[in-house]
């Protein structure tokens, strides 16, 4: 194992943070970024390849972020880097259609089972903001039910209880959202058919859609039971509301055709983001083809986007898709985080930590609680402020962990059996360090 390194180690992501705070709220451009869930500064980073990133200071880490998602094929993956500079030798946005977005169209319907039809957008919560308004328009009715924990990006009507960053901060409910835009959502626990079925007996007339994240990573990572999923199906269909499954993590991760294909879930409409750009701004809603003929300028409801399937950003979307499609990565991703699960569990277990870990696929979160965490409510026993003193104990030997307890960690198809296995040393160091 290497040395850690020591307290003062890092004096130019300490100079690169001074200059950026008086510039930017927080000196960042997203919360999640600021460290503000783990104590002291961010890093600023200089570089990534492959499995590893880079700080302005020269250390190297093993990168369990991925970007907060996206780059399940590593860093710099070579066919994404070949396909950035062929478009980029072509112009790098024209406001008009190009034959690129068909073709990452093409991609996301064949590889996403219930995707009958797509549009592209830029960001993950530009996908949930538009899919809502969709099932609105398309039902005629205002409601729409979201789960306690499950974040949906940054949309108004969206963040309540809406986990992650907004829930670190212990802000559920942002200043700025007005009364008016909350009033219409209804909040329910995660994994409870017994509270959907009482929702959608008293507002099911009412109702335009349910979102939900069919595997949750925004808290953690949570699963669904089965009885959830059949519930969240069979309620909205004998109202029917609308089912939105937000895969914009889950999207292309837990298998080609995410969290759906893996569970089989059927939704009505789908929001992707995150992999499905390949490390450039891309998010996507699609689905039915009935539904989806309700965007303008087919339809009535109103969405749209100046720089909405960027030639950039459709050509690592493309060119990731087609490598996740052409050499699937999932049984190997299966493995290594498998892997990786096996040691921290023993890790924790030997150094006397409480602890429960949960992990679907390629993603994973060690929870200091001895408790299952099945809902908001379980995953806010856990003891963060033990999750901080892990997380810095992990980057000071060159692992880089999501900087919060209710993140998911990301195995990537680049990490090796090395990688991991460095990850588990330093897992041993730093829980008995912690306990
Ligand atoms: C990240 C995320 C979003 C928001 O996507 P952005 O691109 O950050 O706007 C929405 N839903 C889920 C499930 C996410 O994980």
């Amino acid at each position: 194992m290497t040395q850690p390194f020591s307290k003062n180690s890092r004096p130019n992501s300490a100079k690169a943070y001074a200059r950026a705070q008086p510039l930017m709220p927080g000196g960042v451009n997203s919360p999640a970024r600021a460290f503000g869930a783990v104590g002291g500064e961010p890093l600023f980073i200089d570089r990534a390849d492959g499995a590893y990133l880079w700080d302005v200071d020269g250390h190297r880490y093993v990168d369990y972020i991925g970007s907060w998602g996206p780059m399940i094929l590593g860093h710099r993956f070579p066919p994404v880097v070949a396909a950035l500079e062929e478009a980029i030798s072509r112009g790098t946005s024209f406001g008009a259609p190009t034959e690129a977005e068909s073709e990452l169209a093409e991609l996301i319907i064949e590889c996403v089972p219930s995707v009958e039809r797509v549009r592209l957008v830029n960001s993950g919560t530009e996908a949930t903001m538009s899919a809502v308004r969709l099932a609105r328009g398309f039902t005629g009715r205002d409601q729409v039910i979201k789960f306690a924990g499950n974040y949906h990006g940054h949309v108004d009507s969206l963040l309540v209880a809406a986990g992650s960053s907004a829930a670190t901060l212990g802000q559920p409910n942002s200043p700025g959202v007005t009364a008016g835009a909350a009033k219409d959502t209804i909040v329910l626990p995660y994994n409870d058919p017994e509270a959907l079925a009482a929702a959608v007996a008293e507002h099911g007339d009412r109702l335009a859609a349910v979102i939900f994240e069919p595997v949750c990573g925004n808290m953690g990572v949570v699963a669904p039971t089965d009885e959830f999923l059949t519930a969240l199906r069979s309620e909205t269909r004998r109202c029917g509301a609308l089912l939105i499954a937000d895969e914009v993590m889950t999207g292309f991760r837990l298998s080609l055709g995410g969290a759906q294909e893996r569970l089989g879930v059927e939704p009505d409409l789908t929001t992707l983001g995150k992999i499905v750009g390949g490390g450039l701004p891309v998010g996507a809603y699609g689905g039915r083809s009935d539904v989806m003929a309700h965007v303008l300028p087919e339809g009535p409801v109103f969405q749209a986007g100046t720089l909405s399937g960027n030639p950039l950003a459709t050509a690592a979307g493309t060119a990731t898709l087609r490598a996740l499609r052409d050499q699937p990565p999932y049984a190997r991703l299966e493995t290594l985080a498998g892997r990786l699960e096996f040691g921290l569990r023993s890790a924790a277990e030997a150094a006397g930590v409480p602890f429960t870990l949960k992990r679907v696929g390629s993603m994973l979160t060690l929870f200091f609680s001895k408790d299952a965490v099945t809902d908001w409510e379980s995953a806010s026993r856990c003891d963060t402020e033990r999750f901080g003193r892990y997380f810095w104990a992990m980057l000071d030997r060159g692992v880089y962990l999501p900087c919060s307890q209710y993140e998911a960690l990301f195995v990537s198809a680049s990490h090796t059996e090395e990688d991991i296995d460095a990850t588990i040393a330093a897992a041993e160091e730093s829980l008995k360090s912690v306990a």
